[in-house]
């Protein structure tokens, strides 16, 4: 059996995956900043760790996924003018800032649920967690590694990095931090242009305000996660999460702040996701190529072609590894929904089919090319959740599965047990593992729901009126049916029997 293997963006290597203390493992990463709606950008990564925590909770890990929601003043890039996305926002659309998170934290979750991705353990929010970070904040000024300018307060890079690796994960070199940010603004305040905020100042303006030590102001970006992340994972945790453009600044900020505060590095393991493309360009305002979950779900976009459903995006994110460049596109998007049919039906066909054994039939090369597959399921979710490769497995085997439908092949050139095997682990890789479901089964399943609700409801009043006749002979008829009515103190629940 293989084990687990994850590439450490702070050392560019497959390592080992060794919790700190098993069977626990904390996981952290980036949520969004709701100051706008959920968009393909955001797809990738919550689908990418969504795999992770799944695959970790199959390992027998009892994993904490902690994923934050910024929703107080977040600045794009540290070092151009702060801005705070959701003030400006909300003077815009004329309602109050958190009306505005409100809405898009709703439709972020509604997203993320259509994507199937599992919901976290902790979803702590910016603004929930002020008096944490403002207390990191002094931590660190305490250490000597920041300063106060006017009401805002910087931390101090070049200091830092005269005994600190700052610039390990990134890659990046201290002087070409200070060279590329030479032109930016807002640079006055600061001692050096490295330098990032921890507390900015509000001016008169600004909607989202808290009171601090140096007077009302918000907190910088980085901060939040450091914050957050040491409150409910403690330091060192597993693993922390996110984009690769979240490598610099945001995440080499994380470790300086928390190392300075805590003593101790944030994560053992930092994952990062590739970046995406649109027809092959860098997704941004200036490609007029921002497509939302929603225009993306309702094909409602200049760029799209039709309207691709939740799953097609699932599957198609999981056909690249998490690590390569993926280009959303017309003609792939719809390669991948053909895929994904094909899988599906491969799963149908799989529930349906009736194994019968045959001694003679037996091809023991067959028996174990299916082994062989089954079991390299396992071994490329351990090979750095290679979903990419995992799918692949799949494939290769519906196309057994879909042999055997058209009496190509013999079901009997299998044993049994070997067929038992491959129709457990199908359905936990296809449905538990990668996360894909039948749409339309959904569909199906949520419209008998209505129905149900109304035949309750029905029931209820024939109760309410003593009309027990009727009222038994809903409930038995449902039973003849196969449905059982089960009454309790919070009202009628039904379930298959
Ligand atoms: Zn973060």
């Amino acid at each position: 059996m293989s084990q687990l293997h994850i590439t450490n963006s702070l050392s560019r290597e497959k390592e080992i995956f060794i919790p700190l203390n098993p069977p626990y493992v904390g996981m952290y990463v980036c949520g969004p900043t709701v100051s706008g709606e959920s968009h393909l950008g955001h797809a990738r990564p919550y689908v990418t760790f969504d795999i992770v925590y799944r695959w970790l909770k199959h390992l027998g890990y009892k994993v904490r996924y902690v994923r934050n929601i910024t929703d107080a003043g977040h600045f794009e890039e540290e070092d151009r003018e702060a801005i705070d996305k959701v003030s400006v926002k909300a003077k815009l659309e004329r309602v109050e800032p958190m009306e505005l998170v409100q809405k898009y934290t709703n439709m972020y979750h509604d997203a993320m649920d259509l994507l199937n991705n599992e919901r976290p353990s902790i979803e702590p929010t910016a603004t929930g967690h002020i008096i944490e970070q403002i207390s990191m904040i002094q931590e660190i000024l305490k250490k000597g590694l920041a300063y106060e300018v006017n009401g805002s307060v910087y931390f101090d890079v070049t200091k830092y990095a005269k005994n600190n690796d700052y610039g390990k994960l990134s890659g990046r070199k201290i002087d070409e931090m200070i060279a590329g940010s030479r032109e930016l603004e807002n640079q006055s305040e600061k001692k050096n242009p490295a330098d990032f905020a921890l507390w900015k100042k509000a001016p008169p303006e600004h909607l989202m305000r808290w009171t601090s030590p140096w007077g009302e102001g918000f907190p910088g970006w980085h901060i939040e996660c450091s914050a957050m992340a040491t409150k409910y994972l403690g330091t060192p945790f597993d693993i922390h999460g996110g984009g690769m453009d979240l490598l610099f600044p945001h995440h080499e900020s994380e470790i300086a702040q928390t190392r300075t505060a805590t003593g101790n590095s944030p994560a053992k393991y930092w994952m990062h996701n590739n970046m995406i493309t649109v027809n092959g360009k860098k997704m941004g305002k200036s490609y007029n190529n921002t497509i939302t979950l929603r225009e993306l779900f309702s094909g409602n976009h200049p760029l799209l072609e039709q309207a691709y459903s939740p799953m097609t995006i699932r599957f198609f994110i999981l056909q690249t590894h998490y690590r390569s460049t993926l280009d959303f596109n017309n003609e792939a998007l719809k390669g991948a929904e053909k895929g994904l049919q094909r899988l599906m039906n491969a799963l149908e066909l799989l529930n349906k089919i009736q194994f019968t054994e045959n001694a003679a039939d037996l091809d023991r090369g067959e028996d174990d090319e299916v082994n062989r597959l089954i079991n390299s399921l396992t071994d490329f979710m351990n090979d750095d959740f290679n979903t990419a490769m995992t799918l692949a497995s799949l494939f290769e085997l519906a196309s057994k599965i879909n042999a055997w439908q058209n009496q190509q092949a013999k079901i009997s050139s299998i044993k049994k047990e070997t067929f038992e095997s491959l129709k457990e682990n199908f359905n936990l890789f296809v449905t538990d593992i990668l996360g894909l479901k039948n749409e339309a089964a959904t569909a199906t399943d949520s419209k008998m729901d209505d129905v149900m609700q109304l035949v309750i409801s029905l029931r209820n009043e024939a109760r309410a009126k003593k009309d027990f006749a009727t009222s038994d002979k809903i409930r038995n008829d449902l039973q003849n049916a196969g449905i059982q009515l089960k009454d309790g103190k919070e009202g009628t629940t039904w379930e298959v029997s």
